[in-house]
């Protein structure tokens, strides 16, 4: 017997998250994670670091409340999002057993993590519209224990319908956890359903810095649900998941200057997504770009294939979703700065 006979089942089968670290590239232009375009200073006090963390540091979890607009008790700090995303499968589902409901094209963590918790996977695919297809995730209700929602949806940008998902925590009251991946909403933060938490205890809504805090190095992220809920996640969490270097950046950033500095970036990324947009459209190798409240836009071109190979002679590093089912020439391209975003320009405006 060899060690790979050792591992479990689940292990043996899974093809790891394809992240943009793991693809890697060559180039100048990093345009393929949603991540920042820049990074900011930050200075660290070692006094305390000789001693455990706080498993919650009370400072970040307090900051964090009041920017989200909920009650500490409802916060958790988790390493990224991502970890919030495999602790409610963690908490929620039983491994061999239970199984969660993703609406695809998503995020493939949600996925990723059920197949590493031995967890099955009901695929209810998004809408011509790309809204979820409401009908058909209520009659899969009484299948699945916990139903990921992304909104912004990456990669497709839209946002889910507030109607639709009031509708869905309704119907799923007693019954089901439904998570709203929020990790792009401070390009639209009118579009937060953290409002729901209070008349919904089945809500569950993810956040992170990597985005819009431009803080994806330090691996923090955030679930805003229930005080139930988030004490149910507390069980399960490790016994310090937050490092004391990573709560003292994080506390900075979500001090009032963090949050005046984290909104002239947002709205410096937003104009220029607002100025590409309107370039692509005038461009005749482009022939969908789709909704843009990320700070992404997934833009479908005549010859996908085509314009992804000249980026990349170009030294530009973008994502491409081309093999995801509905995405067939699609491309996303992580909004960046004026430069980085002139230079996609260019190679675009010499393909004909
Ligand atoms: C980037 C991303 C995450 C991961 O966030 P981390 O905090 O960096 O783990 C989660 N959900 C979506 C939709 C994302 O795009």
């Amino acid at each position: 017997m060899s060690i790979k006979d050792l591992a479990r089942r689940a292990v043996r089968a899974l093809t790891p998250y394809q992240s943009a670290r793991r693809i890697g590239g060559k180039g100048n232009v990093w345009l393929n994670a949603n991540e920042a375009p820049i990074a900011y200073p930050f200075t660290i006090d070692p006094a305390r670091l000789n001693r455990y963390p706080e498993c919650q540091p009370p400072q970040v979890i307090a900051a964090y409340a009041a920017y989200a607009g909920v009650q500490p008790e409802q916060v958790l700090a988790s390493r990224g999002a991502d970890e919030a995303i495999e602790l409610v499968i963690r908490t929620f589902c039983e491994a061999g057993q239970d199984q969660v409901l993703i609406c695809p094209p998503t995020y493939g963590m949600y996925a990723i993590s059920a197949e590493t918790c031995g967890v099955g996977i009901v695929e209810v695919p998004l809408k011509p519209s790309r809204q979820p297809d409401w009908s058909e995730i209520k009659s899969r209700l009484s299948d699945v224990k916990v139903v990921f929602l992304c909104s912004p949806n990456n990669p497709t940008g839209d946002l889910v319908g507030r109607d639709g998902l009031i509708n869905l925590l309704e119907a799923a009251t007693d019954r089901a956890l439904i998570v709203v991946d929020e990790a792009y909403i401070e390009f639209c933060p009118e579009a937060s359903v953290v409002d729901l938490i209070a008349r919904y205890p089945n809500l569950v809504v993810t956040r992170t810095l990597s985005k819009a805090f431009a803080l994806a190095g330090i691996r923090c992220g955030f679930t805003l649900a229930s005080q139930e809920v988030i004490g149910m996640l507390a069980k399960v969490i490790a016994p310090y998941p937050i490092p004391d270097p990573v709560a003292q950046i994080a506390a900075e950033a979500l001090s009032p200057n963090g949050l005046t500095l984290m909104q002239e970036r947002v709205d410096e990324l937003n104009a220029q997504k607002a100025r590409i947009k309107a370039e692509l459209q005038a461009l005749p190798c482009v022939t969908e770009i789709f909704e843009d409240k990320g700070n992404f836009v997934l833009v479908r071109f005549s010859d996908g294939e085509r314009v992804f190979a000249a980026m990349k002679q170009a030294g530009i590093i973008l994502r491409d979703f081309s093999s995801k089912p509905g995405l067939a020439d699609a491309i996303r391209i992580t909004i960046g700065y004026q430069d980085e975003m002139d230079a996609v320009l260019n190679v675009l405006r010499d393909i004909r």
